[in-house]
């Protein structure tokens, strides 16, 4: 695997070589066809997963055939089916595995069934979003498979040559897929937006077929469902968010982040968080911002007593327009800001609350 590394500012060039067992079989034409591992809510398909077709779509080879693979159980899966069969030309078909084992977004079974589709369908790529449920399913999926998945994919050169980033976002490196196949790819779904124009193009539908499970075989003893848990007050997607607002630890509590929650839902902005504000408990987990936490690049990100550790950074920097309030002027999360305020937080948002107008 050849690694080319782009630096910000300067240019530097690394290569790596892939061990030779790795080098193996595959050669670089691409011989077909794509599976997406999709997600689903409330009968439709998720944004991220949107994302994870458009980058299939973008694999150079207009002979190839993209399959969406969707599970679950119950009627909302087969309204996601059909939503899925008509939101991009490049689908041609949806399978769609019904049952009980895939109610719950368990990693193993998921793993399990993409590789029984993946046995019977020889798909050249097997492509999800670099989500917490894409990143739960694929490197079991890899290891199911006996090859080494390439995540975080935000640049596709051709069938395998790709663009990722490394050192926490500071640089991209190209790697070329040299293993054997399939080739498996966790994308971000920032890296590949969806817009009203690239979904819901299609006029025909494409075919929707059940895959087989009666050689399924549901092994229940590794893991089980506990209980999945989620915010009562239903503001934007924090993935795909036009505008974020975020809190760091200088918020101080659980209740005094609420500040930041109310100026969100003034803005119509979904909520995020570092990781220091996490770890003080102010907010769940599924709110950090980060390195080891979501990728964001909303139209405007707004934070407020964020240091802009590097961490911070790697998760926010591709943000369009960044807002930073901060009482210390020498905080680096000023060095990334186009906007920025040396103040106290508790006297701006109040402030902005009282100015801005109500959302309607
Ligand atoms: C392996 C690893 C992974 C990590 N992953 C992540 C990650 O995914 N996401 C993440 O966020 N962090 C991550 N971190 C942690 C990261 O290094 C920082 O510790 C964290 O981001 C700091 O959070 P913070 O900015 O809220 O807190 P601090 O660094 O404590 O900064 C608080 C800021 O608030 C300002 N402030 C204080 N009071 C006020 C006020 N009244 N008004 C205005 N400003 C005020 C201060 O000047 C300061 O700049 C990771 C660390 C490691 C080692």
């Amino acid at each position: 695997m050849a690694t080319r590394i782009f630096l910000r500012g300067a240019i530097t060039k690394r290569t790596v070589l892939f061990p030779p067992f790795l080098r193996s079989s595959i050669s670089s034409s691409r011989n077909g066809s794509t599976l997406v591992v999709a997600e689903h809510e409330n009968g439709t398909i998720k944004s991220a997963s949107l994302s994870a077709l458009l980058a299939a779509a973008s694999l150079p080879d207009k002979d190839s055939s993209v399959s969406l693979l969707l599970a679950g159980s119950g009627p909302s899966l087969h309204e996601a089916a059909s939503h899925a069969a008509s939101s991009h030309p490049s689908i041609s078909q949806v399978l769609v595995a019904d049952s009980e084992a895939f109610k719950n977004p368990l990693a193993e079974p998921w793993a399990k069934l993409v590789h029984l589709v993946q046995q019977r369908g020889d798909y050249s790529h097997i492509i999800a979003a670099s989500s917490s449920f894409g990143k739960n399913v694929m490197p079991r999926l890899a290891a199911l498979l006996d090859v080494s998945p390439v995540t975080d994919v935000t640049g596709i050169s051709d069938s395998h040559t790709f663009v990722r980033p490394i050192y926490a976002g500071n640089a991209l490196s190209t790697v070329r897929y040299t293993g054997a196949s399939p080739c498996i790819l966790t994308i971000r779904s920032t890296s590949f937006p969806v817009s009203q124009k690239s979904v819901d193009s299609k006029s025909d539908k494409a075919s929707i077929s059940q895959v087989d499970l009666s050689t399924f075989n549901e092994d229940l003893d590794k893991s089980r469902f506990v209980s999945q848990t989620s915010r009562d007050d239903e503001g934007p997607d924090l993935g795909s968010a036009r505008v974020v607002v975020t809190g760091g630890r200088a918020l101080k509590s659980a209740e005094k982040f609420k500040l930041i929650e109310d100026l969100a839902k003034k803005l119509g902005a979904a909520v995020g968080a570092t990781r220091a504000a996490v770890d003080a408990g102010f907010v769940a987990n599924d709110l950090q911002i980060g390195q080891t936490g979501k990728i964001v690049a909303p139209e405007l990100y707004l934070a407020f007593g964020v240091s802009g550790a590097i961490q911070h950074l790697a998760g926010m920097r591709d943000s369009k327009v960044i807002v930073a309030v901060n009482n210390d002027a020498d905080a680096p999360i000023f060095q990334v800001a186009d906007y920025g305020l040396v103040g106290d937080l508790f006297e701006v948002i109040p402030e902005l609350l009282k100015k801005l107008p109500e959302k309607k």
